[in-house]
């Protein structure tokens, strides 16, 4: 498994991510799970297969990083330089406003969602077979495919994610991380 490029620089963020963190957590976080899945791979019958069936059939550390890898990839591809009063539009809005009823109300529960997960994990928003979309909160190294779910959208609230910028704040870091969502990657999960 190869480490994904940034489609951005690693200042691009800043301040709703600094470049610190982003060093750390891309180039530290995510390059171990990558060596420890690479190390991990050598016979244990996934050599060739798509990291989305690796999570989703194999166990024990394999699934762990090999989730941590996916749940990074995502991740870090769905930002872009930070946009005030940044919202989605067009299909991906729609579909919010229909589920969820408002953008705002869909950032409300997504943001209470993330701050009430218990020690480290992730927050989504999924599309499910049927089309409608869902939040959901795994720990650790979960991921949405394990539920049959189509990720769309992830909030990393391992404490590696915000320490440096925000120490315990997390709340407060969840409600800044709206500013560099960019919904046309978002979108184009559907
Ligand atoms: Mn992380």
């Amino acid at each position: 498994m190869e480490m994904i490029v940034l489609p951005y620089s690693l200042d691009a963020l800043a301040p709703v991510i600094s470049a610190e963190t982003l060093s750390y957590h891309y180039g530290k976080h995510l390059q171990t799970y990558v060596n420890n899945l690479n190390a991990a791979l050598p016979g244990s019958g996934f050599e060739d297969s798509l990291l989305e069936d690796i999570v989703v059939r194999s166990e024990g550390g394999i699934r762990n990083n090999a989730g941590q890898v996916l749940n990074h990839n995502l991740y870090f591809t769905q930002f872009r330089s930070p946009v005030e009063g940044n919202v989605p539009e067009g299909r991906i809005a729609a579909l919010i406003e229909q589920e969820f009823g408002s953008f705002d109300e869909f950032r409300k529960q997504f943001e209470a969602a993330g701050a009430s997960l218990f020690g480290s994990g992730w927050v989504w928003l999924s599309a499910q077979d049927d089309g409608h979309l869902v939040i959901t909160k795994e720990t650790n190294a979960g991921n949405p495919v394990q539920r049959g779910l189509r990720p769309l959208l992830t909030f990393d609230v391992w404490e590696h994610a915000y320490y440096l910028d925000y120490q315990n704040r997390r709340p407060a870091h969840l409600s800044a991380l709206w500013q560099i969502v960019d919904w046309k990657v978002v979108e184009s999960r559907l």
